[in-house]
């Protein structure tokens, strides 16, 4: 039963953190989309247009003409830029043929080098010849990319990047779902960068304790960490608590428990354009839904066993009672309830299990009708109960007394040959007629002696006892006859 209840609690557990997965995965996806978005309507609305156009296809054709030709253009669109800047777009960047720069706005005084090398979605805009987005690493700036392929008069002549930072994409997720938010970035890709981590190491990027080859965005890092969600000091406490039980090739969401606090743990992996992981989007979020729901599964199970341990008493008390029932009715069966002596059908069951030959004592009380008639019904059962008492004292372990009926009484000697057996019906006779009550009058009981008696020849050895015991009546009474 407890087990069907964890099962339960595990099924739970695994839907829930697989729906905050999924919910994770949707928000940055609509968030990323909504950027893309914002850098479209910037595309068509106020770079895609001859006036632009054509000083990207001057400056193609003429090199000399540079100077004046970029500040026409950062005169028309720094503008545009700055105003951007407020929605998280970071770059807006031209480039001629070649994948040459022409004008960051970001950082007008670099300019004429090749991004070939380093950028594949450069390298990809120019030979396809058609808008390429994603997410890719820069040398200090990583994030999502859209080039668009420029045009005049039906020639390319180049390409733009407008593209916004991860920060971008995390301060919009934080507004609608707050939680601690991060960008981990795989050491290995970035090493293969021309500005390597190495050299710009403490500046830009973080160690992550998580995984040795996890560095932290340290924009995204110091941005988060002022939104006070979650102290640094907790976060490297986390990082370092769970680095062991991270396994990002097996498991992507992880169940965080600290003392009382509980978290969730999310690895997003983010593919540059070549559709390689390169990093990881964080969530880091405080969540009480699974201790409630642990601790629902465990009241439950402690009710359910608490139950099952009431049930289980109630059973056996019923069970108890119940054999106590049967005993009592096998008692009163097979015992006579007025001398608690076997009656007849206990004295028969008994000498069943008899093995061997017995003798066979048959006694009936002298005069007992007048002893009813003068003191009283009560009276004479208080001598039947007097004279059961005087059997039960003097005989063996192993021999048997029974109420045959009324007044008369049967006992079974088992190993026992007739001469012991008169010495026996000799000796109870003497123990009755000595017996002394005063509450009761005195009595004396005759005897009739069988042996060899048997389960076979019972009725008859009986019928002999009961012959016997009318001689003893017809000849005085107290006596014993055995023949
Ligand atoms: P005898 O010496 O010839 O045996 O004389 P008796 O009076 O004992 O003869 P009888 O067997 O005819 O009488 C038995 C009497 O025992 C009859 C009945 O009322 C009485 N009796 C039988 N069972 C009980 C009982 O349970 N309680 C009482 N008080 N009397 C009983
Ligand atoms: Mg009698
Ligand atoms: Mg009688």
């Amino acid at each position: 039963m407890n087990f069907f209840i964890y099962f339960q609690y595990d099924k739970s557990k695994k839907i829930y953190l697989k729906d905050q997965y999924q919910l994770f995965t949707h928000i940055v996806e609509t968030s990323t989309v909504s950027l893309n978005n914002i850098a479209d309507t910037v595309f068509y609305l106020r770079i895609n247009k001859p006036e632009i156009l054509k000083i990207i296809f001057e400056a193609e054709k003429n090199k000399k003409n540079w100077k004046k030709l970029r500040n026409k253009l950062i005169k028309i669109l720094m503008p545009d830029y700055k105003f951007l800047k407020k929605y998280g777009i970071r770059q807006l960047h031209f480039h001629l043929k070649e994948a040459v720069s022409f004008i960051r706005f970001h950082r007008l005084d670099k300019y004429g080098d090749s991004l070939k090398k380093i950028r594949p979605s450069l390298v990809l805009a120019n030979k396809y010849k058609k808008i390429i987005r994603g997410f890719e690493e820069g040398r200090v700036f990583n994030g999502y990319r859209n080039v668009y392929p420029l045009f005049f008069n039906g020639e390319f002549i180049g390409t733009v990047e407008i593209s916004f930072s991860a920060k971008a994409i995390i301060d919009m997720i934080y507004k609608t779902y707050p939680a601690f938010y991060g960008l981990l970035l795989k050491k290995s890709n970035i090493k293969n960068k021309v500005w390597s981590y190495l050299n710009q190491g403490n500046k830009y990027r973080e160690e992550s304790l998580f995984n040795n080859n996890l560095v932290w965005d340290k924009k995204v890092l110091d941005y988060m960490i002022k939104l006070e969600y979650l102290d640094f000091k907790k976060l490297r406490h986390l990082e370092k608590l769970f680095s062991k039980e991270i396994n990002l090739s097996e498991k992507k969401v992880y169940e965080l428990k600290v003392g009382n606090e509980n978290f969730i743990l999310m690895f997003l992996p983010v593919k540059n354009i070549s559709h390689k992981t390169v990093a990881y989007f964080i969530s880091l979020k405080k969540d009480s839904y699974l201790n409630n729901l642990r601790i629902h599964y465990l009241t439950l199970s402690l009710i359910v066993t608490v139950l099952l341990i009431i049930a289980f008493v109630f059973i056996w008390l019923y069970l108890e009672k119940r054999s106590k029932y049967f005993n009592l009715l096998q008692e009163t069966s097979y015992k006579d309830s007025l001398t608690k002596l076997l009656n007849r059908r206990g004295l028969l069951k008994s000498i069943s299990q008899i093995n061997g030959p017995f003798s066979l004592l048959f006694l009936d009380i002298d005069k007992f009708k007048s002893i009813n008639d003068t003191f009283g019904h009560k009276t004479g059962d208080e001598v039947l109960k007097a004279l059961a008492d005087v059997l039960r004292k003097n005989i063996r372990k192993g021999d048997l007394v029974a109420r045959w009926g009324g007044e008369e009484f049967l006992v079974v000697l088992p190993m026992c040959d007739k001469d012991n057996a008169i010495k026996i019906a000799q000796n109870l006779r003497k123990k009755i007629e000595e017996y002394e009550n005063e509450n009761i009058p005195k009595f004396t009981s005759s005897f009739g002696v069988v042996s060899d008696v048997n389960i076979s020849n019972f009725e008859e050895k009986l019928n002999k006892a009961d012959e016997y015991l009318y001689k003893a009546k017809k000849e005085g009474r107290n006596r014993v006859i055995w023949q």
